[in-house]
């Protein structure tokens, strides 16, 4: 009894110093907050932006929203004219910006402006944005309060589409851009502007950029394009985050095709192509690819963590001991668990004609989202084993298929560059970076460089975030007017 008493205590004792160890580094951890921490902006910064008119500004994103740039699946559906109306458009609302660079039409409707700087053995620094949008339905109950392509400024607040994604990033670059030219000001180090034409369908333009760029053998010190921004309203987050995207997963569609003899459904074989199709989706359903925590994802949890409750900090603080824990928690929610590993998502099925025959095939699209840790030839690899069924064809979509990128430097290189601006521009706000689930033309640069740094300065509110491709995609007066002061000094920071 004497010993297991000892036991008892000796086990109790070990709980307490391991708790006592868990809390002192939720303390430090939470300490940071206080004492300058690297990922939280101070409470009052000192103010360098420049002076805008927010209502002028906001007047010319809503005329850009006009010109109705909607790529369509299909090149020939496009409307492509109104691509170069909407360039000449901004080449007479930004004469300074087109007076001081060198311009270049790519692929007749992409463009790219070099602003040389006047030291040579500086890399450039790469702005990209692009010129197209999604479409929106123009029907009177399509559910926009205001038609998508009139540009209605309403309640403080700019609508359309294209008001963020991407003009209100195209936009806010030049007016940036162009008040930096009107000053006089040289930079040293080159910017470079790439706007894509296509972004939205394959990324043709954005492609051919990077490939210029390669073939003149020039490697960007950075290259920054949408994907992040200051999104407030996080869930257990009450201070705004900075979200930096460092990296983005690739995009893979496999086509599933199954085939069978067909004939009449009074006697069917006991092979068919839409069973052997249905069990080949849930084979891969069932077989989930590696998913938890990664460097991108745990340095975001870490930079987020100040604000947070004591139970999670102590959980984020010790995730030798409650990772399973925290990755668990993540998983509960679709979009957070997306960064943890690569998606399965089919998305297209079509099979049979009438209701009394065979089929003879049947073929199902599978949309994979990839991370960093898996590959196109590792997830075709992994889906042909899950399936197990020779007769089913799998064979890759001709659509944009991209590896996952590189994972950009964090804390340092542009990093720091980009954490400075945040820095002197939003008070209390939190630096993350994290990766980008969606795709953006910036996957093409990593041949040329590792360092792409998905952000836009704009103030988002969580709840906005479902407009961006959806209904009533808007921003506020208010953010949009401070994105072009953010982009100007960020723009004067990259050129000094
Ligand atoms: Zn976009």
């Amino acid at each position: 009894m004497g010993k297991f008493i000892k036991v008892v205590l000796g086990v109790l004792l070990a709980i307490i110093v391991l708790i006592g160890f868990m809390v002192i580094r939720t303390v430090i951890s939470a300490d940071n907050k206080s004492v300058a921490h690297t990922d939280v902006t101070p409470p009052d910064v000192t103010p360098q932006l420049i002076d805008v008119d927010a209502d002028a500004l906001a007047q010319n994103l809503a005329k850009a929203i006009q010109f109705k740039t909607v790529t369509m699946q299909n090149h020939e559906d496009t409307d492509w004219p109104v691509f170069l109306e909407l360039q000449t458009w901004l080449a007479q609302t930004y004469p300074n910006f087109h007076n001081a660079v060198q311009s270049q039409q790519i692929k007749t409707y992409a463009q790219l402006h070099i602003w040389q700087g006047s030291d040579p053995s500086l890399a450039p620094i790469v702005f990209l944005a692009h010129q197209d949008v999604v479409p929106a339905s123009e029907e009177e109950n399509s559910g926009w309060d205001y038609p998508p392509f009139d540009g209605i400024i309403a309640d403080g607040f700019i609508y359309g589409r294209g008001a963020v994604d991407d003009k209100g990033s195209l936009i806010s670059i030049l007016e940036a851009a162009d008040r930096l030219a009107a000053s006089g000001f040289t930079p040293k180090r080159t910017l470079m502007f790439g706007f894509g034409h296509d972004e939205e369908v394959k990324g043709t333009g954005a492609q051919a950029i990077a490939e210029l760029l390669k073939t003149r053998g020039i490697k960007p010190y950075a290259v920054i394009d949408e994907g992040g921004a200051i999104i407030s309203g996080l869930p257990g987050t009450q201070s705004p985050v900075a979200m930096i995207g460092v990296a983005e997963k690739g995009y893979l569609t496999l086509i599933l095709k199954a085939k069978a003899t067909g004939g009449h459904s009074s006697a069917p074989p006991s092979y068919t192509a839409i069973g052997a199709l249905s069990k080949a989706i849930v084979a891969i359903e069932n077989a989930p690819f590696e998913s938890g925590l990664d460097i991108v994802s745990t340095k975001m949890l870490k930079a987020m963590m100040v604000d947070q409750s004591f139970g999670k900090r102590l959980a984020i603080s010790n995730l030798w001991w409650f990772k399973p824990l925290v990755e668990d928690s993540l998983r509960s929610t679709p979009s957070s668990n997306a960064i943890l590993g690569t998606t399965i998502a089919p998305t297209i099925i079509d099979a049979g004609f009438k209701e009394n025959a065979l089929p003879r095939d049947a073929t199902a699209y599978v949309n994979f989202r990839i991370h960093n840790r898996d590959s196109i030839a590792s997830v075709t690899a992994h889906v042909r084993k899950a399936i197990n069924d020779p007769n089913i064809e799998i064979t890759m979509s001709d659509n944009i298929g991209s590896e996952p990128s590189p994972i950009s430097q964090i804390d340092a290189g542009p990093y720091l560059w980009l954490k400075d601006v945040i820095s002197q521009s939003f008070p209390n706000t939190i630096i993350a970076p994290n990766t980008v689930i969606g795709g953006t033309d910036s996957r093409y640069f990593s041949i040329v460089t590792s360092d792409i740094y998905r952000f836009a300065p704009y103030a988002i509110d969580v709840s906005d975030l479902s407009r961006f491709h959806g209904l009533n995609e808007r921003i506020s007066v208010e953010a949009y007017a401070k994105a072009v002061q953010v982009y100007y000094l960020m723009l004067e920071k990259a050129g000094e």
